[in-house]
């Protein structure tokens, strides 16, 4: 869509020439940086931080540097070893053995990491849920996933409906004893009394390590199932595509209890032996280029949503801040606009890093690399060891430029194992050895991918396909539109119309003129058949939790149809 081109870095990167590395690399390769080629004996918590524990030039490095508003502190990898080992030693008196399913329903917290480790330790399956779950997506969750113990707060027990859980067991609770009811288990207290020197279980690469729910944008979430190999993924992608260097002091902003916080915000910059900050609190402006600044945070992996929230709030509260140990900046969760990217580039002097992938491939797929150039829109080229093609219905790949299922080969090392307990669920991802991920896209000659809308979000009107993507992106050009959501409305003359939700950015009111000014905007800019036929300006876009906008919801309120499942829907 954008005729710019944003050229790569010629610096020294850890992935210095992409085609290169593409034609050359196999996994055997990767595998050789972890312990367990040796010594054959695997676990990610392992290699993540008792490894750098180990080792005298590392082990006082500040692994953790937890902030929020009213609690800062940082663990060192020798003192995240011995807190996960102390909740390793809990959980083992507890009895939970390999293979339990022990749920994580909390606050980012120093606890909340050390006991996530804990689990993977005793060779346990962890599953964190994002705090602001209420009563029945926990419920969902719990049950779906027959966990046996909860690890969760005082404040959110509420939230656990126990007498409609007969797996669950036990409940860890971290708070202060005062807040502890009886027949529960007081973290602090347990911790207190723990050892911190633990055998670890040796898993299997094949054994299960994280059970993740997706974010439900299309439908009810689904259990997506990862096991230990993964971490070969998440070190190297951690390398190629977050660039991590040794010096390195990371910020991803994703909670836990999407995948990106944990695939990205645990396990690449730990297994990479970086300095990791976890942020808590609430979002804004002046507390993320704060964070920024007080941490000199130098690799940063936001979303697109938190993107177009700095750039509504301005340059000039940039420049407010020394943000200059920035060299690397990612995105992930949702198509990055053009329009933020040519942001990013006035307001950091750098360019943001696309990154495509889902809870259901553990890792990073398709992405844009320092070195490689940048077309902003395009979510950029497969990771090395990984091929990546648009193909119809039936499996056959599509020639280039033709719309069509984004689909990867199967077999890349953090691809999901199962979804939990639903077989044919898994099964009708693949087709012909294609993983097929339900996202529509297209590659153009030079083999960049451009994503273009979810199979379900792409509308058909006037015999034309177009992507909500692109005209949602062309929307937030407009100076007066802040955020955009774009459906596909039934039509009888042309099948479907394009009906846009904006909501606006400060200082603009809504009007008559307005309205048609944006729709002349798209029409000129962008195409006349992409054109919304109908604008409503609404205050707030519905958005997942993990801030992905829902058309299914924009569409089913349109059509006045039931909402579905709603559990991840952000208030
Ligand atoms: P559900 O599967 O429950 O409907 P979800 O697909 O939103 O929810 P996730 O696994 O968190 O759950 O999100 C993966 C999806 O997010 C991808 O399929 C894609 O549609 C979108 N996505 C992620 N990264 C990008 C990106 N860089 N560009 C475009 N889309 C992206
Ligand atoms: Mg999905």
């Amino acid at each position: 869509m954008s005729e710019n081109v944003l050229k790569g870095s010629n610096k020294q990167h850890n992935l210095n020439n992409y085609e290169e590395t593409y034609q050359n690399f196999s996994w055997d390769e990767a595998k050789q940086n972890f312990t367990w080629h040796e010594t054959g004996k695997v676990n990610i918590a392992y290699e993540a931080v008792d490894r750098h524990a180990e080792n005298p030039d590392k082990k006082d490095q500040v692994a953790l540097q937890y902030v929020s508003p009213d609690r800062k502190e940082s663990l060192t990898f020798d003192q995240l070893k011995k807190q996960s080992n102390q909740f390793a030693n809990v959980l083992k008196d507890q009895g939970i053995e390999k293979g339990d399913r022990v749920f994580l329903f909390m606050p980012r917290s120093p606890e909340f990491y050390a006991s996530f480790l804990g689990v993977l330790k005793v060779g346990a399956i962890a599953g964190p849920l994002f705090e602001a779950f209420m009563e029945q997506a926990v419920q969902d969750r719990l049950e779906d996933s027959e966990a046996v113990m909860l690890i969760t707060t005082p404040e959110l027990l509420s939230r656990v409906p126990e007498d409609q859980l007969p797996d669950l067991k036990k409940v860890v609770l971290v708070g202060d004893s005062t807040d502890i009811p009886d027949g529960y288990i007081d973290y602090h207290q347990e911790m207190a009394q723990a050892s911190e020197s633990f055998d670890l279980e040796w898993v299997d690469l094949e054994d299960g390590m994280v059970i993740h729910y997706t974010s439900g944008s299309t439908g009810k979430p689904k259990g997506v199932y990862h096991v230990h190999n993964a971490m070969i993924q998440h070190y190297q992608t951690g390398k190629w595509v977050l660039d991590l260097q040794e010096n390195d002091v990371y910020w991803c902003t994703a909670d836990p209890g999407w995948v990106t916080g944990t695939s990205y915000g645990i396990f690449a910059p730990w297994l990479n032996g970086v300095t990791n900050v976890v942020v808590g609190g609430r979002f804004s402006p002046e507390a993320w280029y704060g964070t920024i600044d007080d941490y000199q945070i130098s690799v940063w992996y936001s979303a697109p949503t938190a993107f177009r929230k700095l750039m509504s709030s301005g340059k000039e509260i940039v420049d407010d801040f020394k943000l200059d140990s920035v060299r690397h900046i990612l995105s992930v969760g949702e198509p990055l606009n053009p329009e933020v990217i040519h942001w990013g580039k006035k307001a950091f002097n750098l360019r943001i890093h696309d990154t495509w992938w889902m809870t259901e491939t553990g890792a990073q797929l398709i992405c844009n690399y320092p070195t490689m150039d940048i077309r902003p829109g395009s979510m950029g080229k497969p990771i090395p060891g990984v091929t990546a093609a648009i193909v119809d219905d039936q499996g056959e790949e599509l020639p280039p430029n033709q719309m069509g299922n984004l689909a990867i080969k199967a077999g890349w090392p953090a691809q999901m194992r199962a979804i939990w307990k639903r077989p044919e669920k898994f099964e009708s991802y693949f087709l012909n050895g294609w993983y097929v991920s339900g996202d529509s896209a297209y590659q153009d000659e030079d083999g960049y991918f451009w994503f273009q809308g979810r199979l379900d979000d792409v509308i058909n009107t006037s015999g034309e396909r177009v992507g909500p993507f692109e005209v949602e992106s062309k929307l937030i050009e407009h100076e007066a539109v802040a955020e955009a959501g774009v459906i596909g409305k039934p039509d009888p003359e042309r099948g479907e119309i394009i009906k846009a939700f904006v909501a606006l950015n400060d200082g603009y009111e809504e009007s008559e003129d307005l309205l048609e000014e944006i729709r002349q905007f798209v029409k000129k800019g962008f195409a006349a058949h992409a054109a919304p036929r109908e604008i409503e300006v609404t205050h707030a876009i519905p958005k997942t939790r993990s801030g992905k906008i829902m058309r299914r919801l924009l569409k089913s309120r349109e059509l006045g149809l039931p909402e579905g499942d709603t559990s991840t829907l952000e208030e």
